[in-house]
């Protein structure tokens, strides 16, 4: 007689960097390898509400840095669609373990694409919502302007579902929204007649591999069949996005990274025989290379005589890019982008430039710079060749308009 609720009995994965009370919460960092969470994250505590099973925690890139699930202490994801390859990052177990039928759900967290773009990779459906809307608390914070956690699923539908159960105001977290929940599911066979979906043609010319302008080619197609009307539009400024997030996400990440301290969590260096020495060991000892690179950019963006040049110009670019998304929302209901501009690669293939590497996010950055939020859709089943996704922005809170776009394409590409 008692409501099970709508997640009863769903086998649901974390990714590693949100607390699960008495577990361990690593960040896939040396750093925290042996860290016991004192809480539950309150994301976590709304799908267990919902009748959710906590499953798993799964691997990701430390700290959340990195594109490819590489970075991680303990090693490499794979793919499942194709082991030799990326899944994606950061959120890459969480991607993956969804793709492989593992779990039927999983959390991420996306700051500049780590939800969307694995999600793509790995053919999986995955959502960023608007920024605020779900509760950070007890997620460990790698750039606080940006950090958001989202959901992936195999399909729209169960997408939108777990982001039902976690969306919504939280006194515990000052970034959360105090807005009302729709009914994401509801409505969600609507289809797309009557919208206006912006292709943003100069933005998907640069720097995409020409397979995959195809497949978004392709999908617009699809869209115009479903009623909807697409307009070419410009989004001039787009291409400053990743320049932008790289300063701004690297400040951030160096401020909260510098809780690490030896002292009050994580690892604590042995070999320290002084206050500098454990500062400086244990932070030498317990962060990977990306991280180091990341705390040493953002450090250096903020420096004075640094800060103007950089931290202040960032911001700057941030903020045109935001006006000018939103310019684009005067005039279209939706956008539509790739979700990455290229094919999951050969793991290794990359990870030794860290500017290739960064390009990878170049469609997914803009939405966590103006806080909008995107879902990502497969465009390819298994078995017809490597994942490629398109992507669907809106304006603020537009979640439930993204739900039923993104489920009109599903729709049109099941067989
Ligand atoms: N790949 C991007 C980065 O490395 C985004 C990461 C994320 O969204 N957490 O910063």
């Amino acid at each position: 007689g008692k409501d099970p609720g709508p997640l009863s009995g769903i086998p649901v994965a974390l990714k590693d960097n949100m607390l699960y009370k008495d577990t361990p919460m690593t960040c896939a960092s040396r750093m925290l390898e042996n860290y016991i969470s004192p809480y539950t994250a309150e994301v976590v505590s709304r799908l267990e509400e919902a009748g959710a099973l906590i499953v798993a925690k799964t691997n990701m890139d430390e700290f959340a840095m990195g594109s490819s699930g590489e970075t991680s202490y303990f090693g490499p994801t794979k793919n499942p669609r194709d082991p030799e390859r990326i899944p994606g990052g950061s959120s890459s177990g969480s991607a993956a373990a969804v793709a492989d039928g593992e779990v039927m759900a999983a959390l991420g967290t996306d700051t500049g694409g780590s939800v969307r773009q694995p999600a793509a990779m790995c053919g999986t459906v995955g959502i960023k919502p608007t920024y605020g809307l779900v509760s950070r608390r007890g997620v460990a914070a790698f750039a606080s302007s940006m950090d958001q956690v989202g959901a992936i699923a195999p399909s729209v539908e169960d997408t939108a579902l777990v982001l039902q159960v976690i969306a919504g105001h939280d006194p515990g977290d000052s970034t959360s929204l105090k807005v009302e929940i729709p009914d994401y599911t509801e409505g969600l066979e609507g289809g797309v007649e009557g919208l206006t979906v912006g292709l943003p043609g100069d933005w998907i010319e640069k720097g995409l591999e020409p397979g995959i302008r195809e497949k978004i080619e392709g999908a617009a197609v699809a869209l115009e069949e479903a009623g909807a009307r697409i307009e070419r539009i410009s989004l001039p400024l787009m291409e400053y996005g990743v320049a932008s997030y790289y300063i701004a996400a690297t400040a951030e990440a160096s401020a909260n990274l510098a809780r690490f301290d030896g002292i009050r969590y994580g690892l604590s260096s042995v070999k320290a025989g002084n206050l500098r020495e454990t500062y400086s060991f244990s932070r030498s000892e317990g962060f990977g290379p990306e991280v180091k690179r990341r705390i040493m950019l953002g450090t250096y963006a903020l420096s004075s005589g640094y800060y103007d040049a950089y931290y202040i110009k960032a911001q700057k670019v941030r903020a045109m890019i935001s006006a000018d998304i939103k310019k684009a929302f005067e005039k279209v209901d939706l956008i539509i982008s790739p979700a990455a501009p290229f094919e999951p690669f050969r793991l290794g293939e990359k990870i030794q430039d860290p500017l290739q590497m960064y390009l990878i996010d170049m469609y997914t950055i803009p939405c966590n710079l103006s806080g909008i939020p995107g879902i990502t859709v497969p465009l390819v089943p298994p078995g017809k060749g490597l994942p490629v996704s398109v992507q669907f922005m809106g304006p603020l809170l537009s979640e439930k308009l993204l739900f039923r776009a993104a489920r009109s394409i599903e729709r049109a590409y099941e067989e």
